[in-house]
This record gives C-alpha cells, sequence and structure tokens, in this order.
C-alpha cells in the first residue's frame, strides 16, 4: 500500500518548492471523512485516493491536482462533507477540481450503453474546464481497475467495457501511454480472462530465450552506435499483452506468429542524431518495407514524436526500433502531463493556447448543439479513437485527420465556409471525387464556389465529427427553412376560405398573438410547427377566427373522407395522368418520378400529396397523415420535369456533348443554364428534362456521366 511519505517524497522530486502543508491538510481532512469507511476488497477507503494521488504525482502534476487527488471522493462518498467545505479549507481551486471529478462520477442513466455516452460527455465538458480534471478521472479509474476484482462479476464487466471502450483510448489520446497500456491490460483481463491468461502463459514459456535475444540485440546496437560516437539509451520493452492480443486478431496470427513481441527503444540527445542513428541501423540491416515512420517531421495529434522503424535483425528476426530525443520520451510517457510547465510564481500552468489540443477544442465546440450523449459519442468516437493520416494544403501545412477521411473532412478542418462551399477536390492536382478516402502526403486542394451548399449526401462518407456535426447543422436549418414555407403555403390556404389574408395578421402581429397563446416563441416556430405536421392547421385557424369548424367542414377534412375514394378503387393505388375523385399533386420539393418509390400525405383541402420516399420532409411529416401510394402502370405518355446539375471541367465543347448524350437518349431538354468559376475554371450546368420515369433519368445521367470533362453529376429535387 502506498504510505502518504511516498507522496510526499514524489511531489517533491517534481517541485522542490510544493506546498507540503497543504497535501498533509488534505490528507488529514481525508483520512477523517473516510474514517470507518471500507472499500469493496474490505480494506480501509483511504488507500484508495493515497494511491490516486500516487498516481497524480507520478505523472508529475502539480499539488493543487495531488490535493484533489487525496479529496475527490470525499464530496461523493459521505454525507458530511459540501464543497463549500472544501473550498474554505483549501480554496477554490482545488474545490473547482474536485467539484469536476464529483460531477463525471455521478451516474443517472439506467442502461449502460446511456450512461457510458453521457459520461464521456461530462468527461470533454469537465476536460474543456480543466484539463486536469481529466486525470485525476483517469488516474482514479486507473487504480479501479487494479482492484476490480473486488467488484461484483457483472459490474466488472461493465467497468471493464467502459475503460476499453472509453478510458483506454483518452489515455492515448492525451498522451499517456503507460497509462493506456495498463487499462487495455487490466480491462482485457476481465473481459477476455482465457484469452488474456493464454498469452501471458505463452509469453513466459518463452521467457529467458527472449530476453537473451533483447539483451544481445541492444548490447550490439550499443555497440554499434558507440562506434560512431553516439551514446544512446537502448532499452527492450515487451509490448503489453491485449497489443499483442490485437495484432493476432486483426492480422489472423496465431501467437507463434507473432514476430515483434519487443519494441527496442533508443534515446538519444537531439533530432539529427535521431536520424543519424536510423541511417546507422538501417545501414547494418535491411529495413522492412513500408514500416518507416517519421513521427518527428509529422506528429500524432497526440504529439508523440519518434522515428519507427522495423528491420530484418539477427537471426533473421524481425525487430521493431524507435528512435527519440529524451525530450520526445518525455511527452510519450506523461503525455498532456508533460506540456505543464512552470510559471515565473513557481506553479504550474498550462499552455491553454497551444495548438496541440485543438482536438479537443473541436469535439468541445459543437458538443451543445448535439443533445442526445448517444449521438455525441457516436460523433466523436471517429475523432478520439481511429488512427491518423497526414495531408497537406496547398501551402504545405500539415493537417492530422482520422483515417477514412475525406476532401469534405479536411475542408470542414480548414474552415466551416470552405466545406459549406466545397464543390469538388483535387488531390495531388487531380480531380477526384468527393468521398475519396485520403491517404498520408496527398496534397488537397478544395474547389469552392460562393453559395454552394452542402449536400445531404455528403453524410455518407465523412467521418470526422466536426464535418458531420456542420453539414446536420446546415440541413437542419434548411429543413426548418422549408417547413416555415410548408406551414405557412398550408396555413394561407386554409385562412382564404375565410377571406382571411395572412398577409395581414403577419402585418398586424395578430399572428404573433396567435402563437404566443398556443405556447410557441415567435411565428415562425408556429409555422414550422404547422410544416413538420406538429400543430393542425384548424387550431390555429380556430385561435384566428375564433371559431371552431362546422361539424360539415370538419366531416369534409377527415382523413377518411379524402382516403375512401381510394380504397374504394382497384388497388393500384393513385392514378397519374387521370385525376379522379381524389386530388393528388406532386411534391414540389422532390419533383417524384414515375418508377420511383413515393408516399403520400393527407393534406387538408388539397388532397394527397405525393413526395419521393427519400424526401427529407418525408421524415418530418406526421406519420399519422401517410398513405401508401403506388404509381399506376397503366397510365403511358406522361413526362414530369426533373433537373440535373452539372459540374464538369471548362473546356469547349463539353457542354454540346453532353446536349448530344442528353438527345441520344431520346430526352427532351426544357430548360439550360451554365455558369463558369473563373476561380477553380469549372463548369457548372443545370438541365431541366422532360423525363418519363426513373429508369430513363438513371439511364441519361450515365450517358452525361460518361461525357469526357464531366466531375460530378446531381439530380436536383427542386
Ligand atoms: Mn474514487
Amino acid at each position: 500500500m502506498i504510505r502518504f511519505n511516498d507522496i510526499l517524497t514524489q511531489v517533491q522530486t517534481t517541485d522542490p518548492t510544493a506546498d507540503l502543508d497543504l497535501l498533509k491538510k488534505a490528507y488529514i481532512f481525508s483520512a477523517k471523512v473516510h474514517a470507518g469507511q471500507l472499500r469493496q476488497s474490505g480494506e480501509p477507503y483511504l488507500g484508495h485516493p493515497l494511491e490516486v494521488a500516487y498516481i497524480l504525482a507520478k505523472l508529475r502534476l502539480d499539488t493543487e491536482t495531488v490535493c484533489a487527488g487525496l479529496l475527490h471522493d470525499t464530496v461523493e462518498d459521505s454525507l458530511v462533507t459540501t464543497l463549500d467545505e472544501i473550498g474554505n479549507h483549501f480554496g477554490d481551486e482545488i474545490a473547482m477540481l474536485v467539484d469536476g471529478v464529483t460531477k463525471i462520477g455521478k451516474m443517472t442513466y439506467a442502461s449502460a450503453e446511456q450512461r457510458q455516452a453521457e459520461n464521456f460527455k461530462k468527461i470533454l465538458i469537465a476536460t474543456a474546464k480543466d484539463m486536469r480534471i481529466v486525470l485525476i478521472k483517469l488516474a482514479d479509474r486507473l487504480h479501479n481497475m487494479r482492484t476490480l476484482e473486488h467488484m461484483p462479476r457483472k459490474k466488472q464487466h461493465v467497468i471493464a467495457q467502459e475503460t476499453l471502450d472509453i478510458y483506454a483510448p483518452l489515455a492515448n489520446r492525451l498522451g499517456i501511454q503507460w497509462i493506456k497500456n495498463e487499462l487495455e491490460d487490466l480491462a482485457f483481463r476481465h473481459l477476455n480472462p482465457a484469452a488474456y491468461y493464454q498469452i501471458i502463459l505463452k509469453l513466459s514459456k518463452g521467457r529467458q530465450e527472449r530476453e537473451k535475444f533483447v539483451e544481445e540485440v541492444i548490447q550490439l546496437l550499443k555497440n554499434l552506435l558507440e562506434s560512431h560516437n553516439i551514446f544512446a539509451e537502448v532499452k527492450g520493452r515487451l509490448k503489453n499483452v491485449y497489443s499483442i492480443w490485437r495484432k493476432m486478431q486483426v492480422q489472423h496470427l496465431e501467437f507463434e506468429q507473432v514476430m515483434d513481441l519487443t519494441a527496442f527503444r533508443i534515446l538519444v540527445n537531439s533530432v539529427a542524431e535521431c536520424y543519424e542513428v536510423m541511417g546507422i541501423i538501417h545501414n547494418l540491416w535491411k529495413p522492412v518495407p513500408g514500416r518507416f515512420k517519421d513521427y518527428i517531421a509529422l506528429p500524432k495529434a497526440n504529439m508523440y514524436q519518434s522515428l519507427h522503424t522495423t528491420v530484418i535483425g539477427p537471426g533473421g528476426e524481425r525487430v521493431e526500433i524507435q528512435i527519440r530525443t529524451i525530450e520526445m520520451h518525455l511527452v510519450a510517457e506523461y503525455g498532456i502531463a508533460a506540456h505543464w510547465k512552470y510559471k515565473e510564481g513557481g506553479k504550474f500552468v498550462y499552455d491553454r493556447d497551444s495548438e496541440k489540443f485543438a482536438w479537443l477544442r473541436r469535439m468541445l465546440e459543437y458538443q451543445q448543439e448535439v443533445s442526445d450523449p448517444k449521438e455525441y459519442l457516436d460523433i466523436v468516437k471517429v475523432d478520439l479513437f481511429s488512427d491518423e493520416v497526414y495531408v497537406f494544403t496547398p501551402l504545405g501545412d500539415v493537417i492530422n485527420l482520422p483515417a477514412g477521411s475525406t476532401p469534405v473532412d479536411f475542408a470542414y478542418r480548414i474552415h466551416t465556409g470552405v466545406g459549406d462551399q466545397c464543390i469538388g477536390a483535387k488531390i495531388n492536382g487531380v480531380i477526384v471525387p468527393l468521398k475519396t478516402k485520403l491517404k498520408s502526403g496527398d496534397r488537397i486542394e478544395i474547389l469552392t464556389r460562393k453559395g454552394s451548399h452542402p449536400n445531404r449526401d455528403w453524410l455518407d462518407f465523412v467521418v470526422t465529427s466536426n464535418a458531420k456535426a456542420k453539414i446536420r447543422d446546415y440541413l437542419k436549418k434548411q429543413e426548418r427553412e422549408s417547413s416555415i414555407a410548408l406551414g405557412k403555403e398550408m396555413l394561407e390556404k386554409a385562412l382564404r376560405r375565410d377571406k382571411i389574408s395572412l398577409a395581414k395578421l403577419e402585418k398586424s402581429g395578430k399572428l404573433n398573438e396567435v402563437a404566443e397563446k398556443l405556447s410557441y416563441n415567435s411565428e415562425g416556430f408556429l409555422l414550422a410547427s404547422i410544416g413538420y405536421g406538429k400543430l393542425s392547421v384548424a387550431t390555429v385557424v380556430e385561435e384566428i377566427t375564433g371559431e371552431k369548424e362546422t361539424a360539415d367542414e370538419a366531416k369534409e377534412s377527415s382523413l377518411e373522407r379524402i382516403l375512401r375514394p381510394l380504397s374504394r378503387k382497384e388497388k393500384g393505388g393513385i392514378r397519374i395522368g387521370s385525376v379522379d375523385d381524389v386530388m393528388f399533386r406532386m411534391a414540389k420539393c422532390c419533383n417524384p418520378l414515375p418508377g420511383e418509390p413515393i408516399v403520400g400525405f393527407v393534406t387538408r383541402g388539397r388532397g394527397i400529396t405525393v413526395h419521393a420516399s427519400d424526401c427529407p420532409a418525408v421524415l418530418e411529416m406526421d406519420n399519422e397523415r401517410r398513405v401508401e401510394v403506388e404509381w399506376d402502370n397503366n397510365v403511358q405518355g406522361v413526362t414530369a420535369l426533373s433537373k440535373i446539375i452539372i459540374y464538369s471541367q471548362d473546356q469547349p465543347g463539353v457542354l454540346a456533348n453532353i446536349s448530344k448524350a442528353i438527345s441520344m437518349e431520346e430526352v427532351n431538354i426544357a430548360e439550360i443554364h451554365s455558369a463558369t468559376d473563373k476561380s477553380t475554371l469549372e463548369a457548372q450546368m443545370t438541365f431541366s428534362l422532360q423525363i418519363k420515369n426513373l429508369e430513363q433519368l438513371q439511364k441519361v445521367m450515365k450517358a452525361i456521366e460518361k461525357v469526357k470533362g464531366v466531375i460530378r453529376i446531381e439530380r436536383l429535387r427542386r
């Protein structure tokens, strides 16, 4: 067990001027509060805060953080202490840290999944407030994981899974390698004990032989470097159990086939020496192609820097080697904590403006916009947990993005405006589809056009949380606008029967009054609610005229009345081209074409509005108003106007060739608009086409796609 003196010693090695009295006071306070309390293991509770404080001291954190570690459970686990008390005794800063940790700990959600998501969100929020809070939480979790076997079996599983899902990746992202490794192994041991102990067993069997080999390699490397006058520290480190298992899983290997169980590490004094050592090693042993990575020139997002290589070493064995400076090593071990620095007063300060934590800021930027914690977790997971690619801006700046990112992710990383108005991209000078996955080393140029907007389809391929949130944000705004327009249209029509002008109501402020009466914030919200189908027009009309609809009118507008003729007819559904007793109209928002899946919505006074099934407006419609409709295949010779937009290189002849391709498909062109973007030298053409059915549209679009110079083609819904 850790003794309080161990903590004092550890703190003093980091900061000889540390306030030891404050630490003593916190220790005594914690001991008093936890007196008589026991952990699940049956040991005195005080052992836990001591261990947590010791881990924090080992991370070389400041006295305030270590104190908060001693106090971190005093508010939560006992009813006698309040935050005010902590504030009075230890000051606002420590109280704030304790409060932050306590808040993360509270578990309010029933399902493990929901709780995990909510917890994670809280952690990020706390982190934004003060980085140290998350470090205390990590230390807390680390000790709880070390003593997990005392928990009930079912809880063990939940906690271990959460550790693997969230805390280990978080430690990784904060750059604290040893905590990440230990958390992973502890969680793995509880989640899959059979696999864990099998690897442990196999590791112990080959141990002597392996240790001999490791010693040999270390000596070889040392001698080699000394002969070049480089005096380096050379170490061999066994990889953690979980990472060995992951490798077996991902590459479908048996344990015996995992070659590089040990990673060798060479610590030198300067960056120049790093590259020199790399050269010397590659001169002696052949490097394995594709395994050399320069994280010095291109640091990871968690600030990690190193050269990595794998060589065919003595006896033909693969040897993995990491080369870095002592400074880089500190960052690799302590991560974020290594970036605390002394202020003049002798206190630690954290360089908040550092671009190094931009990823965290980005994730927090929009956490307020996404209220569902599960959705939030889903969004940020990719940013937090995946590998990275390194790409370049046209000016040569390095941008790192999660693996799988596309030009759209890149565009949003540069600036929201660039993302929103992105219409195309060049990778290494060549125009590519927007869904192309970026590779490290690519040089990306984004083509934009003023007034252009995000496309819903982008959501299918973007991976970064930032891009996802921004695109969703735009779509939401747009949906709201179209709902307002629809609501306005519906209300206008209904009022016309009473000879009331909506415009006058708006001008006189009467509509606002009505909105307020029906408890809507503004007339915009009122109209949007009508458009969404959440509020019936009748209710609003009634509020305006002060009269209830007559029984007849109500009957006339009822669902059954409009539907009856429909169900009496043969099961073909709506008839296109011969309007019988069912009124229908094609929704303007999506202009559905014969042959494509459709769905109808009953609207007051206008019969049935037919939308394409994948029309965004459908999602917002009231399900009670929904009716199944189908195309009547017997009707021929009907065409509908369909719009497409074509982006192409601005070359002579492209437009002519496109027109030719269209007429080859026997499609009439009703209208053409074209424009050229001078900055990107890209042409954009809008065609209105007379189309018979979906099949024909698809055929003609395919034909256009084949025209030389065409970059991208899209169907415009309106
Ligand atoms: Mn605790």
